[in-house]
């Protein structure tokens, strides 16, 4: 049974996070930012400082003690993050520097291994630009074709379009879960049934997914699944690219060098198992420690309730905004969660934001990385709120007594 909402208690949680009580321009902070990336509590950034203070050895290269440790460690974490996702075994878990990096290395491991001239890719005009980008880089270098899946004027993916679009047997369709810029939660039980059907595997940006609903890959039954560590209370530089195991024993290394070679002649190597082939070089040990912290962290706290905080917290957001006559937001999917846009009338997103910012409320404005999703609403930009679960209302109030301010500012000019 869930508990009550009341047991999340938020000035204790608040309290994990010093910088947010932080003040800018003299002025309490209201940091509305979360999408692009979240507070680190105190507990992963002691994991940090603990692993270079008192560990510091490099993983899987030595027998003496302090690198064995850490070796022992950065695979725990291995292990703590296939259950935090439900993954099949550890070995489906490969570390990468983000959700950027998990998408390149799979993107480069099918355009050397799978993708031939005349196949085709399936992508969305809802991606960020790193699911995006990659896949225009495979097809360019393969020969394939990529084809892409358009938005509704509510801000949801045309499934009849994609249903279309498995008919002609894709290699991958890549898919974010959620939308960082309109916060659509993509039907993906739906979704990935259907490519299946199709013979087609799905790779799931979950960037903006992973406060928002349990993910379970098992239960998805996604083929890769990529996310960051930096929107999930962890470290940058840290993220994580999930593969069914069948599909990266298949699947080649996308870099090479030290740490994912089995052996090693002057003229031709062979290369270690999964997942350490994918993972040449030395990783970001500190970050992955502080990765599972992160994770630790919000197991402890309490996946479901902050699911339901993070819902609420958006649902007054939505409808504050909703309330407003002056401004526009951006879509209205069925379903949305982490991220709500919009335009103030008269104003670009640049000035709205920088406007707030002098108030303390920090919220992005810009193309957010997804100039199609903006292009198909005839836009260069918004300003994007995302609040995160140690949000107040009274943070979300003060947005709003920002934007009274703008209205009465834009109302003295005219
Ligand atoms: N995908 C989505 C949906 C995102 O929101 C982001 C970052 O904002 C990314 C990918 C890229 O994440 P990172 O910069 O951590 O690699």
């Amino acid at each position: 049974m869930r508990k009550d909402l009341s047991v999340f208690d938020i000035e204790t949680v608040r309290r994990d996070f010093p910088i947010l009580s932080r003040s800018v321009h003299g002025r309490k902070l209201a940091y509305l930012d979360n999408g692009a990336t979240t507070f680190v509590p105190e507990r992963v950034l002691a994991a940090v400082e603990e692993q270079y203070r008192s560990f510091q050895a490099n993983v899987h290269r030595g027998v003496h003690y302090l690198s064995e440790q850490s070796t022992e460690r950065v695979e725990r974490v291995r292990f703590e993050t296939a259950g935090f996702i439900n993954a099949n075994s550890p070995e489906e878990i490969v570390f990468t520097s983000g959700t950027t990096g998990s998408i390149n290395l799979a993107a480069r491991a099918f355009s050397d291994g799978i993708l031939q001239q005349g196949d085709r890719v399936i992508t969305t005009q809802m991606e960020h630009h790193s699911n995006l980008v990659p896949w225009q880089e495979a097809c360019r270098r393969s020969g394939a074709e990529l084809d892409i899946v358009h938005m509704t004027d509510e801000g949801e993916l045309d499934l009849n379009e994609l249903s279309r679009l498995l008919e002609k047997r894709p290699k991958l369709f890549a898919v974010a879960w959620v939308s960082n810029v309109l916060g659509t939660v993509n039907p993906l039980e739906r979704i990935i049934p259907i490519a299946h059907a199709a013979g087609c595997p799905v790779l799931v940006d979950a960037a903006q997914a992973m406060r928002h609903g349990c993910v379970d890959v098992q239960a998805l039954d996604c083929d890769f699944l990529c996310f960051s560590g930096h929107k999930i209370m962890g470290p940058t530089g840290v993220g994580v690219l999930y593969g069914r195991r069948e599909w990266l024993e298949r699947l080649t290394p996308a870099s090479f060098g030290g740490g994912m070679i089995d052996e090693v002649d002057t003229k031709k190597s062979t290369f270690a198992e999964i997942p350490f082939k994918f993972e040449a070089g030395t990783p970001n040990i500190a970050g992955i420690i502080g990765l599972g912290a992160a994770l630790r962290y919000l197991k402890d706290l309490g996946l479901p309730e902050i699911y339901a905080r993070e819902a609420e917290l958006l649902t007054y957001v939505g409808r504050m905004l909703g309330e407003r006559g002056d401004l526009d937001v951006l879509g209205s999917p069925a379903e949305r969660a982490g991220a709500i846009s919009f335009n103030v009338r008269g104003l670009s997103c640049y000035d709205a934001a920088k406007l707030l910012d002098q108030l303390g409320v920090a919220v992005r404005s810009g193309h957010h990385c997804a100039q199609p999703l903006l292009k198909r609403f005839s836009l260069t930009g918004a300003v994007r709120v995302t609040p995160a679960f140690y949000n107040t209302r009274e943070e979300i109030d003060a947005l709003c007594s920002g934007l009274d301010r703008i209205a009465a500012l834009l109302d003295n000019k005219r």
